[in-house]
């Protein structure tokens, strides 16, 4: 099935072939993938995707590619894939009773190959990449970006350069980067002094650029929501619950909820609530107090994933939440790490960042914006093991440095190797 497809600037419109390499706008606007879809048969396109479901082996087995048509028109043989996808969708079980919510739902994207969402967009971009005959890729990264590209990149004979901000970046994620044998340089800056410097160099180098600023990487993590929906059977839940870091995640679900739309795959538009760190909070100050966009200079929060404070796609995250008639919200990190303990205790678990959903989720329902009996899908962007220092932080209550109390903490005891004292430990 050919699409017509081109890019478009997010701020002025102006258009650009598809076949054109840049990032941005000549105004400086980040870019979108854009798609003809009205002689697209929307109920045709739902039965294929239906058909795929499944299927064993191949290119369309992957959780991205099986919705290729809305993903990226590039042949077999361009196209960079780990089978990614393919996460289970959870019920929240004791998760969701905290939270006071009956409906409550995650899709659990730390199951993906590197073990975070960031797979989804990378299978897409890396198979960009390709199309562009690039020999080496770029991107800065607080840890999932750069494992992912890492990965990508040595599965397709492609070389890995990583910019990582100074201080920690979480072990799991550095570990990864190291193993894939990404080339990895520790900038002194934060994120968004690394985010800078990528772009100049790949600007200078010819390298080719693997950020979220890449329009298709945002194609790629658009599967998350074609995924969850297929795999609810198309019912559309009242809302989606998201974190927000860079903003390209909940920039991808608006857009493929427009995509959807227009097709007439779905009709009711479910609400995207974006969740931020109060650290790191730029869109929440935006939403609520109706300022113009300003960057946050210092950001601060232990969900290092979002420690972010000059969001890229800034743009398309507000179009997203204003389309879908969401809300922005922030949690602090007493609540971010609150609701991993007991994401994490209802057997789930997940990376910090990604414990922003069920803080949000809570908090708004706590308000009343979420209603109780309402069907809530929240994402987890990345798997638990990539932080281990978060949760024994947490567990053994040392995170006093970071204003953190470990409320709910399963602290591990000491004893001596007797049966007395087994006893005594167990209450028996
Ligand atoms: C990248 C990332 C985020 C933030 O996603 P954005 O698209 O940058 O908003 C959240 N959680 C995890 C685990 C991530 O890796
Ligand atoms: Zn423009």
């Amino acid at each position: 099935m050919k699409i017509e497809s081109y890019l478009q600037c997010v701020r002025c419109g102006k258009t650009y072939d598809i076949g054109e390499l840049r990032y941005n706008c000549d105004c400086g606007g980040i870019l979108d993938v854009k798609r003809d879809l009205s002689q697209v048969d929307g109920e045709f396109l739902k039965a294929l995707w239906e058909q795929r479901w499944g299927m064993k082996r191949g290119i369309e087995s992957s959780g991205v590619w099986r919705y290729r048509e809305l993903i990226l028109d590039a042949p077999d043989d361009k196209i960079v894939t780990r089978q990614e996808g393919n996460t289970r969708l959870y019920a929240a079980g004791s998760a969701g009773t905290w939270a006071g919510l009956s409906n409550l739902y995650f899709k659990h994207e730390g199951e993906n190959p590197t073990g975070s969402f960031k797979d989804r967009g990378m299978t897409c971009g890396a198979s960009a990449a390709k199309l562009f005959n690039a020999k080496t890729v770029a991107c800065a990264s607080t840890g999932n970006t750069s494992a992912s590209m890492a990965s990508y990149a040595a599965v397709s004979g492609m070389k890995s350069v990583i910019f990582i901000p100074e201080g920690k970046i979480a072990y799991g994620k550095l570990a990864q980067a190291l193993a894939y044998g990404g080339i990895t340089l520790q900038i002194e800056g934060n994120f968004d002094d690394a985010m800078t410097l990528v772009q100049q160099v790949c600007k200078e180098l010819g390298i080719y650029l693997l950020n979220s600023i890449n329009p298709f990487r945002i194609e790629g993590q658009k599967a998350i929501t074609f995924e969850i929906l297929q795999q609810l059977d198309w019912q559309v839940p009242d809302w989606f619950v998201i974190p927000g870091g860079n903003l390209g995640n909940s920039s991808a679900m608006g857009k493929a909820l427009m995509e959807l739309h227009e097709l007439g795959i779905i009709t009711k538009i479910p609400k995207i609530a974006v969740i931020q760190a109060s650290g790191a909070n730029p869109l929440y100050t935006m939403w609520t107090e109706h300022t113009p966009y300003q960057a946050v200079k210092n950001p601060e929060t232990i969900a290092t994933a979002i420690k972010i404070g000059n969001p890229v796609s800034w743009e398309k995250s507000l179009r997203a939440v204003e389309w879908s008639k969401g809300t922005v919200e922030q949690v602090t990190e007493q609540e971010i790490m609150d609701a991993k303990a007991k994401l994490d205790a209802a057997g789930i678990g997940a990376e910090p960042a990604s414990c922003c959903s069920l803080a949000g989720a809570k908090k708004l329902a706590d308000k009343g914006v979420i209603g109780k009996d309402e069907t809530v899908v929240g994402i987890l962007t990345g798997n638990i093991l990539k932080d281990p220092d978060a949760v024994i932080g947490y567990h053994k209550d040392t995170l006093g440095d970071k204003g953190i109390r470990g409320t709910f903490a399963n602290r591990p005891q000491q004893i001596p190797p007797t049966l007395e004292a087994v006893k005594k430990a167990l209450g028996v």
